[in-house]
């Protein structure tokens, strides 16, 4: 248990110099040019002949457009971004054919995210500073946390996000200690007023200024949809929208992390319900689909974090009423319209309606948890846990090793 390796990515903020910053448009556009030119080969020959064109055949033809006087640009970037690029094709690939995701598409300028991939041969680390091939000195990274003792970094990827940040990312082997043993538990309700309502009564709201981002965000959509298109205010003002966007995202991500830590730190068993059956299309406000977007990211850091920290997340269908349950009593209300905050049992129970939602909840988590493997309440030790967080770092590292 205690000695478990899990690979990590760390991520960080870095500020290009002019150059750095040309280079890496310039590969950022070879990347995408050469897994389009492999992605249009590739279906030419599925469609036109059923043919499957294996990672070594693609990897051919890279090296005969290398050789053509129109491609001969692709050698002045570093040759390992572009050859995972033909990694990540085979891997979307694979993914199609085993019926795991849809055709491999296109990546467009506007939409896809600028990224290069560099592995061990295409960087090093001296000195504390990060260097990749073909780049003059090395990046003006910000360290806002320290990379675990001794790592090393197998992987390095470079990005560009819509609002015009750089990133990188460093992919490390790092061994998670456990967290000490308590006995405490600990159930989650999702809502939108407060984002989640713990079983312990705390009502975890939004991030502080979201309101005030929300509607920064709807203005700046506003101001975009009345430019015209193709002009450079339109192409201003969508710059605009992807900072508001990557502003609310950020200070979730970082309000996410904080409170999945500290669940994980606090309590032996975290139980949460299984989101994915509920009919979410309903009210489709901005705020939903912000929510929504959350749960499902801090349901991830729970499911790894728990894993990383050997403690138990229980995920519960939502099979049960666990609104509309008397949690002191067990006696079924029969409706309890959604604007009911608070209601009154026959017993004398006084319910807040999130409240007794997520005790509920953990009891039936607690349940599942002690007679293991029922039908439903599905159960999901950190064994699956773990094993979605092997998911996550197969796209992450996606085509570098292994099939
Ligand atoms: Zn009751």
């Amino acid at each position: 248990m205690s000695s478990r390796r899990v690979k990590r990515a760390f991520k960080y903020r870095f500020y290009p110099t002019p150059e750095q910053a040309a280079e890496l448009s310039r590969t950022f556009g070879c990347v995408r040019l050469v897994y389009n030119k492999a992605l249009a080969a590739r279906s030419e020959a599925w469609r036109q002949r059923g043919e499957r064109v294996t990672y070594n055949a693609s990897s051919a033809m890279l090296t005969a457009w290398k050789r053509t006087e129109e491609l001969a640009f692709l050698n002045e970037v570093s040759s390992v971004p572009l050859q995972q690029a033909l990694r990540h094709l085979q891997a979307a690939f694979t993914n199609f054919f085993a019926k795991r995701a849809r055709y491999p598409r296109f990546k467009c300028k506007k939409k896809t995210r600028d990224s290069a991939v560099y592995t061990r041969s295409a960087f090093c680390m001296r000195g504390g500073e990060l260097y990749l091939a073909k780049m003059a000195g090395s990046l003006r990274v910000v360290w806002s946390r320290p990379l675990p003792e001794g790592a090393e970094p197998s992987t390095v990827t470079v990005s560009r996000d819509a609002a015009g940040r750089w990133f990188v990312s460093l992919l490390c082997t790092d061994i998670p200690e456990a967290a000490p043993p308590t006995d405490r538990a600990v159930a989650l309700d999702a809502g939108v007023a407060s984002l989640v309502t713990l079983s312990t009564g705390e009502k975890v709201a939004n991030p502080k200024h979201e309101r005030r981002d929300r509607n920064r965000l709807a203005r700046a959509q506003r101001e975009l949809s009345r430019k015209q298109k193709g002009s450079n205010n339109r192409a201003k003002a969508r710059r605009a929208v992807a900072r508001v966007h990557a502003r609310i995202s950020d200070r979730r991500k970082d309000f996410l992390h904080k409170l999945s830590t500290r669940l994980v730190r606090e309590n032996q068993v975290v139980v949460i319900e299984d989101l994915s059956v509920r009919n979410m299309v309903k009210n489709r406000s901005l705020a939903r689909a912000i929510s929504d977007a959350s749960w499902r990211m801090l349901r991830n850091m729970l499911e790894y974090k728990a894993a990383w920290r050997g403690r138990e997340l229980v995920v519960v269908d939502r099979f049960f009423p666990s609104t509309r349950l008397c949690s002191a009593c067990g006696a079924l209300r029969e409706r309890l319209p959604v604007d009911v905050r608070e209601w009154g049992c026959g017993c004398g129970a006084v319910h807040d309606r999130d409240v007794n939602a997520a005790i509920n909840i953990k009891a039936a988590g607690l349940a599942a948890s002690a007679c293991g493997d029922g039908v439903r309440p599905r159960r999901e030790s950190s064994r699956t846990g773990r094993s979605s967080v092997k998911q996550e770092l197969q796209r992450v590292t996606a085509g570098i090793s292994g099939f």
